[in-house]
């Protein structure tokens, strides 16, 4: 379980630098819906006493995803691979100290195995919804990242 004081970091967060993010999501091209008065139209989800949610119709999530994969496509330093699912990622062992260097992955088109060194690799893979019999996760939510990870031992937190 999240901390008192990790709690409150994530909401001081949110709170004073979420409003700097939506400005940068607006620059790259996302659209949020606007009310009569030309500011953003802010609403409320579950639990909330005040508007403080902006939106796309009620489609935000596409609209900031398509924002994004348009921005990291422009960029000449990134580099995406499509239909390349990832299988394990690979380690070195020396003693007790393990080191990942990289990953396999299947090209799901070619049905060719893809190996990527790396000196560095960030594992993005979502949750774990679809552990449960009932889930509303989306049905990528299966926790083979997770499990990757877990695999070569490392440390995995906060999975409640
Ligand atoms: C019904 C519902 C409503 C929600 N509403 C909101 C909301 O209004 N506001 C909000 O802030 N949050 C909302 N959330 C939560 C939010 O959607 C998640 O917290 C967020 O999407 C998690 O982001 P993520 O990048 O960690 O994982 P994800 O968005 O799940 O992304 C993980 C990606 O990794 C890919 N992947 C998985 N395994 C592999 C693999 N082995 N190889 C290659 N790729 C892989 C998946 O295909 C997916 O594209 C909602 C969630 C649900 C289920």
């Amino acid at each position: 379980m999240l901390e008192t004081g990790a709690i409150l970091r994530i909401r001081y967060v949110v709170c004073t630098e979420g409003p700097d993010r939506v400005r940068e999501l607006i620059a790259i091209g996302a659209s949020f819906d606007h009310g009569e008065d030309g500011n953003l139209h802010l609403v409320r989800e579950g639990g909330h006493s005040h508007r403080r949610i902006f939106h796309a119709a009620d489609m935000t999530e596409k609209e900031i995803e398509s924002a994004l994969l348009k921005s990291v496509v422009n960029k000449t330093n990134i580099f995406v691979f499509e239909h390349h699912f990832a299988i394990d990622i690979l380690t070195c062992q020396d003693g007790s100290d393990i080191t990942c260097v990289g990953i396999d992955t299947l090209n799901t088109e070619t049905l060719e195995v893809v190996r990527f060194l790396s000196k560095v690799t960030w594992l993005a893979s979502g949750g774990a919804g679809h552990i449960y019999p009932k889930t509303t996760n989306s049905l990528v939510a299966t926790g083979d990242g997770i499990a990757m990870a877990h695999r070569p031992q490392a440390v995995i937190s906060n999975m409640e």
